[in-house]
């Protein structure tokens, strides 16, 4: 490729939603920036997906709201079902408010506004292929382009956003970054586009997304029905990965026949991914690397939102960036500020959510539809669990909760002790390490938090 640059002060890989807001944020400041993607430039964006997000992040990164052909309506909250489907709470906020996008608009307009920042090369068609070190610190990636030919491409740092399957994380030499995603970690989803004439099929609660708990029909996952305009809507299920073969049949069963009750449909785009639904990576830098939104397993495990924190991801790392490059010093220790602000942000809420989706997911359907339907969670309580990670409970509170659930004083108990931990897991995110020197001991005390709530689990489904 004639007038390729191969300096950089950083590249993405990726141009995903935490790839293009990393790069754009980088880009405004005046770096010399490369971002790559393997995809061809109009394809940048379309991916399997939700197609959920909230408004918060918009107004947090000071850009555009989605709007037009990017958004296909707007949604006021949530509602969450009992597996018996008797019970609803309702979750609404202003910060559980957002929209339904068109993914491939929304894409592309993040990727658009980030090559219109600065961004000072961007490949698209260019895969990825392996970290380049100078002794131990990565200063760049080895590249395959579109015209076949392997280039190395140099920088002081590289943003890795290249998503769950990131080739790069595995090529990390040192053991601080986790190279490998336990199946216990993920959950496999499938899902479909379905239109149909509004006067055959009418929209479900057409103001929320719902959510269905149901362990036999979407085992340690839910079953999802997102709206998308009045003859549309977005449906699927995640479950667990051993189920890989069968998610299709059990989308076909428990999802499709269900919702879409006409002959007269058209399927406008169908597919399946994975999504990590855990705490972020221990460590979301190295020598040289930041990992941003899905490679850095940074999406909320309860209900597998990652397109919020990968763009908060995405400043973060760009912040960071901005300030090593004025430093000059581009060793982990430099970049240790990113993994702070990851962690004692939106790391301490999925930290302690992560605690409640390994619960959740062992509950039968009797104890969800008993938890829910007497009000053992309130809506208010869901909300504050899902925005903050924690769940200060008043006495009186306490007091009602112990009443109303004395029939089942096992799951109570159990529920209880998920309370305490998820506060405790949650504070200690709060108070993540600001020096990388007490990086281990902080590291042990969480695994140990861990491991409270892994044996009783353990010992349930023993
Ligand atoms: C079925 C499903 C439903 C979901 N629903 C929702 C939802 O409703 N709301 C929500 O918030 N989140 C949802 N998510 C999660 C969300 O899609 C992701 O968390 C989010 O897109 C993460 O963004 P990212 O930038 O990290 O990665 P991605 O958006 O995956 O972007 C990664 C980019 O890297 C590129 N790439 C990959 N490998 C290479 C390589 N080797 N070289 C160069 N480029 C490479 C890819 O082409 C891609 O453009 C869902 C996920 C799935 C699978």
């Amino acid at each position: 490729m004639e007038n390729l640059n191969n300096n950089f002060d950083v590249i993405v890989v990726g141009a995903g939603t935490g790839g293009s807001v990393a790069a754009r944020f980088v880009a405004e400041k005046g770096l010399k920036v490369c971002l790559i993607d393997r995809k061809a430039k109009k394809d940048i964006g379309n991916k399997i997906c939700g197609d959920a997000v909230g408004t918060e992040i918009f107004d947090f990164l000071k850009i555009n709201h989605p709007k037009n052909e990017e958004l296909s309506c707007r949604i006021k909250g949530a509602k969450l079902y009992s597996p018996d489907q008797k019970k609803s709470i309702d979750l609404t906020d202003p910060k559980q408010a957002g929209y339904i996008i068109n993914r491939l608009e929304f894409g592309q307009r993040l990727l658009n506004e980030a090559i219109n920042s600065g961004v000072d090369q961007f490949l698209d068609k260019t895969l990825a292929l392996d970290l380049l070190y100078d002794k131990n610190i990565v200063n760049g990636v080895k590249v395959k382009l579109n015209s076949g030919d392997k280039v190395d491409l140099r920088s002081n740092i590289l943003i890795d956003a290249s998503g769950f399957y990131s080739p790069l994380r595995k090529k990390v030499r040192s053991i601080l970054v986790e190279k490998e995603i336990s199946k216990d970690d993920s959950i496999l989803c499938y899902r479909e586009i379905v239109k149909f004439s509004p006067h055959d099929l009418k929209i479900k609660n057409p103001d929320y997304i719902s959510i269905i708990l149901n362990q036999d029909k979407a085992p340690g996952g839910y079953i999802w029905y997102f709206p998308k305009n009045e003859s549309s809507v977005n449906i699927g299920l995640g479950t667990f990965m051993n189920l890989k073969g069968k998610v299709k049949d059990l989308y076909h069963q428990n999802v499709f026949n269900e919702f879409i009750k006409t002959s007269k449909y058209e399927i406008i785009s169908s597919g399946g991914g994975v999504v990590p639904v855990r705490r972020p990576l221990w460590s979301c830098t190295d020598n040289g690397i930041m990992f941003v939104g899905d490679s850095a397993c940074q999406v909320n495990p309860l209900h597998g939102g990652g397109i919020d924190p990968s763009m908060r991801a995405g400043l973060y790392a760009a912040n960071t960036a901005i300030n090593a490059v004025e430093k000059g010093n581009y060793s982990v220790k430099s970049l240790w500020n990113y993994n702070h602000k990851v962690m004692t942000s939106f790391g301490a809420e999925f930290a302690s959510l992560d605690l409640l989706r390994m619960t959740l997911q062992i509950l039968p359907n009797e104890d969800l539809n008993f938890a829910l339907e007497q009000d053992l969670l309130s809506g208010e309580e869901i909300l504050e669990i899902s925005s903050t990670g924690e769940f200060q409970l008043p006495v009186l509170n306490l007091v009602t909760k112990a009443l109303k659930g004395i029939s089942k004083p096992n799951l109570l108990l159990d529920l209880n002790y998920l309370r305490i931990r998820m506060n405790e897991i949650s504070k200690l995110y709060k108070n993540f390490p600001i020096n990388i020197e007490n990086f281990e001991e902080w590291k042990r005390q969480a695994i140990q938090v861990y491991d409270k709530i892994k044996n009783v689990n353990k010992y349930k489904k023993s």
